[in-house]
């Protein structure tokens, strides 16, 4: 049987959103793990095409980091925008936990030229960590940018989401494995109401 975390659906539409969705479900509560341990750490930040093969092949040869660590930054990104999405607001305590990481983070990182301006990147080289790294500074990208506003949660599954449609209606992560389901839901009570009516 292959790893959950090689056939996960990316939906998020933003990077630690996806590492936010590395959970069967968040609905009615935090379902089934796909990050069990470093190796499917691996496998996802290869799906997820973090670096190039070759820095990926050289990074994967190192000793392992810990997958707690890795589960911990998860979700404080996750209480993070959760909370975004459902209060539209920013839990200061959760600022704070995002905050400490970034803390660690930002002793790695460098100004990029980019073709637009300048970003806040990681130094070349290989570390353990890394991958870590660029999923917080995504997290603070998402933050600090005009996007924020577009983060909602499936309202079948909870998986975290950029709601990047035009009219910003976007109600479920993936139409197929959610929005199907609630749309079939939602149809189906309809028929029994209506059959209800007409049996009076
Ligand atoms: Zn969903």
């Amino acid at each position: 049987m292959s790893d959950p975390i090689e056939e996960i659906t990316l939906d998020g539409g933003w990077l630690c959103l996806d590492f936010t969705n590395t959970v069967s479900t968040r609905k009615p509560e935090t379902g089934g793990e796909y990050l069990r341990s470093w190796a499917d750490f691996i496998l996802w930040v290869r799906r997820v095409g973090l670096s190039g093969e070759a820095e990926f092949l050289a990074w994967q040869r190192l000793p392992p980091g810990e997958i707690s660590e890795v589960r911990a930054l998860r979700e404080a990104i996750h209480d993070l925008f959760a909370y975004r999405a459902k209060h539209g607001a920013i839990h200061p305590a959760h600022l704070d936990t995002l905050n400490g990481f970034l803390h660690e983070v930002y002793m790695h990182t460098i100004i990029c030229a980019t073709e637009t301006g300048f970003r806040r990147g990681v130094a070349d080289g290989i570390h353990v960590e890394k991958p870590l790294w660029l999923i917080a500074l995504s997290a603070e990208a998402l933050l600090l940018g005009d996007k924020l506003h577009r983060v909602k949660a499936c309202d079948n599954c909870g998986w975290l989401f950029l709601d990047t449609s035009k009219n910003g209606t976007r109600r479920w992560c993936n139409m197929l494995t959610c929005g199907s389901q609630t749309k079939a839901k939602a149809w189906y009570h309809r028929k029994k109401e209506a059959e209800s009516r007409k049996g009076k």
